[in-house]
Order: structure tokens, then sequence, then C-alpha cells
């Protein structure tokens, strides 16, 4: 697997201009763990000033219309995040499925839509918590994998997949660390499927429930390449901790 590790803060539909000074605190803090790609991904009102606001660290978005552009009311196109600096996406979050009804079909039009932007992207995939008991969390992911990911030959850096559990996210609670790495062993085993040798590349990340007090030793699973972490992203104290557990692994 290429690459070093990426955490990459979520902060949904959290945060007005306040918020600036928790992603210059995650910026300047940055420059001491050379060895982590961090980002993090604002609410698209605050893209722009995030992006100005920083210097090392990634900056994307949460969310892209397959268009690019047309009568979408209230939707915003994957060129227009690239202009407000954006250098990624999340595609395909749960809580995109969940409450904007998208498909794997949606979603991957969204991802290719981000690649030929010049956007790297994010895709979210994760089953649901009768899902996992009913026994079909891998069989639920790999299906997501084979609708959702896109056409794609391009560097490995510019598409990963995030393997949120859906009931791991928000909730405190995460999965044991042998369901991890067996999740991620079965999505690093479709996307060689998918894509071929190019598919060893993708970086996987987990994510759902991060902390610092996890972070460590999630992110040392094999095939784990870093961690989109939600709620614990809203501040640099809390980030930077997780970030600093990713730079205590790859020394
Ligand atoms: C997320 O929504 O992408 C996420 C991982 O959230 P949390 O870390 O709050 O569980």
């Amino acid at each position: 697997m290429a690459g070093l590790p990426y955490i990459v803060g979520n902060w949904k539909m959290n945060g007005t201009r306040g918020m600036l000074a928790e992603a210059r605190a995650m910026d300047r803090a940055a420059a001491r763990f050379p060895k982590v790609q961090v980002a993090v991904a604002p609410p698209a009102t605050l893209l722009y000033r995030v992006r100005d606001a920083v210097e090392l660290i990634g900056v994307g978005g949460q969310d892209c219309h397959a268009k690019e552009s047309g009568a979408f009311t209230g939707d915003i196109s994957a060129p227009m995040l690239k202009d407000a600096g954006a250098d990624f996406t999340i595609v395909g979050h749960s809580e995109r499925r969940e409450y904007h009804g998208e498909t794997d079909a949606d979603v991957k039009a969204k991802a290719e839509a981000a690649l030929a932007a010049g956007l790297a992207v994010i895709l979210c995939v994760g089953e649901t918590e009768a899902q996992r008991d009913a026994g079909n969390a891998e069989a639920v992911v790999s299906a997501q994998l084979d609708g959702s990911c896109p056409h794609f030959d391009g560097a490995p850096e510019k598409l990963s997949v995030a393997y949120e559990p859906v009931w791991a996210i928000g909730t405190g609670r995460v999965p044991s660390i042998a369901d991890v790495a067996a999740m991620h062993a079965a999505i690093r085993n479709r996307l060689v499927g998918i894509y071929g040798e190019g598919g060893a590349d993708v970086r996987i990340l987990y994510g759902g429930s991060v902390k610092a007090d996890n972070a460590a030793e999630l992110l040392a699973v094999p095939d784990v390449g870093g961690a989109l972490v939600g709620g614990a992203s809203l501040t640099a104290e809390s980030f930077l901790a997780i970030v600093g557990a990713a730079a205590s692994l790859n020394t």
C-alpha cells in the first residue's frame, strides 16, 4: 500500500468563521508531523476561507453533484469545489446515502465527476448494524464497492476508500480490531478485483468513532491507511492527538 497515513477531518454541518482558528492550529501543528498527510473537509461555506487560512494541510468538500453545472438548486459541482480551492471531496458518506437517498450509481457518478475535475476522491462504504448482525457486512460492502467505485486509471493517491460502519459513526462504538482487519482485507481484495494491480495501492481509511484513545490501535491494523474522523476533528486538540498517533506509528 502506497503513501503516508492519511488523517482526514470531516466537519459535517458544523462550523462558521470561528472555526478558522481550529484550522489554522491544525495547519501549524501539521508541520510537526511530516510523515502524516492531514486534511479537513469543512462545510462548503468555509471551504474557500479554510483554503486561504492553511498552507500544509489538504482541504476538501464533503459531497459534490455529478453534473458540472445546471438547474440543481442548493447543489455544488466538482468544478466549483476545485475553484474554491478543494484538493479532494468525500463522496458516498452514509449520511448522504441515508438522508439524501444516494444510490451506488449516484456515488459512482459523483466520484467520476470529481476525478474529472481534478479532485482526489474519498469514497465511503459501510454496513448498517442490522446488516452486520445478519452476517452480511462483507457482502454489503463488496456490493457497494462494485456499484460505486469510479472508472479510474489515475495515480493511486487520487482515490481512497473509507470503510465506515454506519453503526460506529458518532456513537462511540467501534468494531473489534479483528473485524476491522477482516473488512479491510476484504475491501483490498475487492479493489484488486475491480482495478487489478492498481487496487493494491488505493488507500483504505477506517472511519467511525476514531478518537485519541483508540486511534493507535486502529491505525496499526494491516491495510488501514488512515482515518476519516468526524466528531474528534472539530477541535485542533482532539484531531491532532489522532494525527500524533498516526505519526508515532510511522517513524
Ligand atoms: C464520519 O462521519 O465520517 C465519522 C467518522 O464520524 P465520527 O468520527 O464522529 O464517528
